[in-house]
């Protein structure tokens, strides 16, 4: 069973179309990195797999629980699905050990030594054990970034979805977010990530997607995409980023 099966998704906002048939799984253990123009569709798939926008029309399936049909309980699928965005979002008034405790808590009813323990281990994995205590402000974004990792991986996640979650850093701390991801990977976690990161998706991905107009333009291993890309929308793209 796929991780994620999405079939025929189309979705407009009004009369615009911003996803215009988009046919893609993600298989257990891959990591699949979404490229493509600004503008492409790329947070909206992403954030249709979610629900955190309705399709227009298509089925997703997510761990073999079809998200588009209106009796699903979406509060449970979104438990198993991790999403880190490209803004942070930590509650500012709460230390990065609450920050990583609260929805284990509230969501998923966990006691709070069990929650502590948790997240310590979780911070641990993002390299942050010695920041727990403190507050999002005293911390750089890339270590922000890490914490909303942590946060998302505290959950259990079946799947993490990122959505450019290096593009609000300074050049200095992309390095850092990218190494946690690269760790993920290694585990096998399923992910799912919208990137401008070329090299990332070059040596990480199992495979890569090029979007372009609301459809999947091409796909392929990154050695075929990048190194011999089919389509003429593709080498352009790839000769303006690369
Ligand atoms: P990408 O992530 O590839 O840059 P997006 O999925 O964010 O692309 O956006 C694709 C298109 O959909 C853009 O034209 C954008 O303006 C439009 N769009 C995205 N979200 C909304 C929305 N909530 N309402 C109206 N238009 C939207
Ligand atoms: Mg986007």
């Amino acid at each position: 069973m796929s991780t994620i099966d999405i079939l025929g998704l189309h979705k407009s906002f009004g009369k615009l179309p911003v996803l215009q048939g988009i046919d893609l799984a993600v298989e257990p253990g891959e990591v699949v990195c979404v490229i493509g123009p600004s503008g492409s569709g790329k947070s909206t798939l992403l954030r249709c797999v979610n629900l955190l926008e309705t399709p227009t029309s298509g089925t997703i399936h997510v761990g073999g629980v079809e998200v588009t049909d209106p009796d699903c309980d979406i509060d449970a699928v979104r438990r198993r699905i991790g999403m880190v965005f490209q803004q942070f979002n930590l509650f500012g008034h709460l230390t990065v050990r609450e920050n990583v405790t609260i929805a284990q808590r509230r969501v998923l009813k966990r006691s709070r030594a069990e929650a502590n323990r948790i997240a310590t281990l979780n911070l641990e994995r993002v390299g942050l054990a010695e920041k727990a205590g403190a507050y999002p402000a005293q911390l750089s974004g890339g270590q922000q970034q890490r914490v909303a990792i942590a946060r998302a991986l505290a959950m259990d996640p079946q799947l993490m979805l990122f959505d450019e979650p290096t593009s609000a850093l300074d050049p200095e701390l992309v390095g850092e977010v990218l190494a946690v991801m690269r760790g993920l990977a290694a585990e096998g976690m399923t992910m799912l990530v919208v990137t401008h990161e070329m090299a990332f998706a070059r040596e990480v991905a199992s495979r890569v997607v090029f979007m372009d107009g609301g459809v999947v333009v091409e796909q392929g291993p990154p050695a075929e995409v990048f190194g011999n890309p089919r389509e003429e929308r593709t080498k352009t793209f790839l000769h303006r980023v690369l």
